[in-house]
């Protein structure tokens, strides 16, 4: 019999951390916890490393960089939350390691680097919507998908089409009907700004087209996601919303792990709804496609300005509804840059300067689109 799966999970303490612990200490069989980091010390675990602080303090990178590349390691999970994943996803990557990737951002940041690292053998999605698509596509010819459906909950606003977006509170924003996340997905379904990073996630994993790629609105979160072919048949991977499935499928490609989650009810699912997504409302995702689009670091700086906004949302510093104003007022003061390492960390680092600036230099916290 074959050893088990040597695993390193980088951030341990988030919730799909927390999740693949489960997900592994069920399946001691397939998988081994090789090594952890963790923002703050959390359960007693055994691993060879168990590395504690936060990405970017010079002693975590050093030993971070220990673990992902040393020769026993098989598999990382990255599940840092944020652009600070970056990094240590391309060292795991050029270290030719199997990489499962639950930090969409590093995608919309820097897909076409990030791809080009991991070569041939690709990334494990781990978001549920690209783990359904890649299950679909499992045993397919690219040449016969015609256009990618990715579903969306709507979060919790969607569905209240009278309420005043000036007006939600945090406690109401980070209150997800469907999903149990940690804040900043959380935040990103609130406003759709998660589904415009999901389109680019999708267009880079799977290498299709921004235009082939849809969203619709699908409030019961059971079909997560669809891939239509040329022959006009589509396929849809269905499951209850449980992270714990897609952290299983990635972590135990190309088996199945038994009993990931217990399977849903076909009786109980009567009733799918699936709805068109008002985008003057929720804008978001017309403005991820417009920055993938126009290229020249616009996605990471969509994604920085986005991860500042919604970091001054929770502490109160800008209303609900200056979330996605203040993402598309970076990416209309954006003068464009290049597509380097070096320079996609540059649009970043502006990003995130013009959002502060404009937190700072606005008493309402409101930023002019
Ligand atoms: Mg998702």
């Amino acid at each position: 019999m074959t050893r088990p799966v040597n695993v390193a999970i980088l951030g341990a303490t988030g919730s799909i951390g927390q999740q693949a612990l489960d997900v592994i200490d069920r399946n001691p069989s397939r998988l081994r916890l090789f090594g952890l980091t963790e923002g703050r010390r959390s359960a007693r675990r055994t691993a060879d490393h168990m590395i504690q602080g936060q990405a970017g303090d010079s002693d975590f990178d050093a030993r971070v960089e220990a673990m992902v590349t040393d020769p026993r390691c098989d598999l990382v999970l990255v599940a840092i939350p944020g652009a600070r994943a970056l990094a240590p996803t391309l060292l795991a990557l050029k270290a030719g390691k199997e990489v499962a990737l639950a930090t969409k951002e590093v995608l919309v940041m820097a897909g076409a680097l990030v791809m080009k690292a991991a070569g041939e053998r690709g990334l494990r999605p781990v978001d549920s919507e690209h783990s359904a698509i890649w299950q679909c596509l499992w045993g397919e010819r690219s040449e016969h998908v015609r256009r990618l459906i990715i579903t969306a909950s709507g979060g919790p606003f969607w569905a209240h089409p009278d309420l005043d977006l000036d007006q939600v509170t945090v406690d109401q924003a980070l209150n997800h009907p469907r999903w149990s996340m940690g804040p900043k997905v959380t935040i990103d379904s609130a406003t759709l700004m998660n589904k415009g990073l999901e389109v680019i996630e999708a267009h880079h994993l799977f290498g299709i087209a921004l235009d082939h790629i849809s969203v619709s609105i699908h409030p019961q979160s059971v079909v997560h996601s669809v891939v239509e072919f040329i022959d006009g048949s589509m396929k849809a991977q269905i499951g209850r919303p449980d992270m714990r499935l897609p952290i299983a499928v990635a972590l135990g490609y190309p088996e199945r792990l038994p009993d990931a989650v217990p399977p849903a009810q076909l009786e109980e699912l009567s009733g799918l709804e699936f709805h068109a997504l008002d985008e003057s409302r929720f804008p978001s995702v017309r403005l991820a496609r417009q920055a993938a689009v126009a290229g020249q670091g616009r996605p990471a700086v969509l994604n920085a300005a986005n991860e500042e906004a919604v970091n001054a949302f929770l502490v109160g510093a800008i209303p609900f509804s200056g979330i996605v104003q203040t993402v598309e007022a970076a990416l209309n003061a954006y003068p464009g840059g290049g597509e380097s390492l070096p320079e996609i960390l540059e649009a970043d680092r502006w990003a995130r300067e013009f959002v502060k600036a404009g937190v700072r230099g606005a008493p309402s916290g409101r930023l002019k689109a």
